[in-house]
């Protein structure tokens, strides 16, 4: 028999990385080829549904296939993710090359479900299930095996997956299901195989990681020092974090485990209080800021992110207004924002008050523009510093031009040459843009 060939395409988050990593990683050591999409005889599109626009973006990908399938009845497709969960029955019955489809809940289940549909073309599986408890863990068959990953000397872990805290805003719960930790045994050998193929720096990653372990008896701060111990991991991050679930023993963790960065996303997601209350967020602007100050203290040199959305329904000018002062009173290094947008099946998408779209943007267009003279501000106080930082990868732009991030998660662009990938050296800055620093060894 020819060698079994598969491509993967990801239109998501980082989460949906993280899974398609893993079910590339088994189906290759099963002895598939990971070939480009026009060759392949399986693709598995994975994505996000947390956005509108990611969903679109997979409806007119599927589209495409129709051609080749006509000519060659090839490839066949596996649509599997947050975005299955929502649209893969309509895609299952709409496309014949649809073959597959299965929800994050479900992704122990993928390798074995993709062999099937290749060992038999005819077949098709719908794996969605309405149980939002139900998880299938994907293991590897071995741990002598090489995780594919996006970057060789930085990888992300998921700790947990699934959230239980129904933000009025978001599909997560209704996709990925409720909240389900991994088992520490698990998470820990992974990191050892990535420590053992290169990889220098950690990044947990969750929905929500701070509730970790609320499940089985365990507790983020444990998870965090525990895999700050283990030999080999240089540098440790998490994300995403909740402020309600944020506690002062997770700091504690980050002042006293040197190789846990001082850096943070912390999701405010608006300034208003009434607003928040509308999110269902369970904490209030005053007691934000307060773990804010808190963290700061005891982690002077902290990066702090966060997370927020303008237009949501019934947002007034002074809501508004609210969230342009807690920019700028607590002066985020980034803010990742986005105007509201309305996914089917969640509370807010039925709430009265909705903004009409061109105000949302303009909203957003003001936040973005106070945001980067903040975010310029804080970069121009760097100039003259010197930081370690990890050379992770050759930079987009340039020749000889290398990339790394500092403990604080500021990129940094040098000169240098390749043979410093993957390691750690000192920059000085010698000057700064709101999105990147550049700088020199020394
Ligand atoms: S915490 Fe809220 S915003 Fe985050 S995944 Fe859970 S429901 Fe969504």
């Amino acid at each position: 028999m020819s060698e079994k060939k598969f491509c993967v395409k990801v239109y998501g988050c980082q989460m949906n990385v993280y899974d398609a990593d893993r079910v590339r990683t088994v189906l290759c050591s099963r002895g598939w080829q990971e070939v480009e999409e026009s060759q392949a005889d399986i693709i598995m599109i994975t994505g996000c549904s947390v956005r509108a626009k990611a969903e679109q973006k997979v409806w007119s990908e599927l589209g495409l296939y129709d051609v080749s399938w006509k000519k060659n009845q090839r490839p066949l497709v596996a649509l599997t993710g947050c975005i299955a969960q929502r649209i893969g029955e309509k895609a299952l019955s709409r496309f014949p090359y649809v073959r597959l489809v299965a929800g994050p809940r479900h992704i122990g289940m993928l390798p074995n479900a993709i062999e099937q549909i290749y060992e038999h073309p005819k077949s098709r599986l719908n794996l969605l299930d309405t149980d939002p408890r139900e998880f299938h863990s994907l293991n590897f068959d071995s741990d002598n095996i090489t995780i594919k990953r996006e970057n060789k000397f930085k990888a992300y872990i998921t700790i947990a997956h699934g959230c239980d805290n129904f933000c009025t805003y978001c599909i997560v719960p209704y996709v990925r299901g409720r909240f389900v930790s991994r088992k520490p045994e698990e998470i820990f050998s992974e990191i050892e195989m990535l420590i053992k193929d290169g990889v220098k720096e950690i990044t947990l990653l969750g929905q929500n990681v701070n509730s970790y372990g609320k499940d089985i008896g365990l507790n983020f701060a444990w998870l965090l020092r525990e895999v700050s111990h283990i030999e080999g991991v240089k540098r440790l991050r998490f994300v995403t974090s909740l402020p309600q679930d944020f506690t002062d023993d997770i700091i504690d963790v980050m002042a006293s485990e040197k190789n846990v960065c001082p850096s943070l996303n912390l999701p405010i997601q608006n300034g208003s209080d009434r607003i928040l209350k509308l999110m269902n967020r369970k904490y209030s602007y005053a007691e934000y800021l307060e773990k804010v100050k808190k963290v700061r203290e005891k982690v002077p040199a902290l990066g702090l992110t966060t997370d927020l959305i303008v237009g949501f329904p019934g947002e007034t000018e002074e809501d508004f207004e609210a969230s342009l002062n807690a920019l700028r009173e607590i002066k985020f290094d980034l803010v990742h924002s986005a105007a509201y947008s309305e996914r089917d099946g969640t509370p807010a998408a039925t709430m009265p008050g909705a903004l009409p779209v061109e105000l949302r943007l303009k909203r957003l267009t003001e936040l973005n523009e106070l945001q980067d003279k903040i975010t310029y501000e804080i970069n121009q106080n760097l100039v003259g510093k010197t930081f370690e930082i990890l050379v992770d990868d050759i930079a987009p732009k340039g020749e000889n031009l290398l990339q790394g991030r500092t403990p604080s998660d500021k990129v940094v662009l040098f000169e240098g040459k390749k043979n410093l990938l993957g390691e750690f050296i000192n920059v000085k800055i010698n000057s700064a843009e709101a999105w990147c620093l550049h700088g020199v060894r020394g």
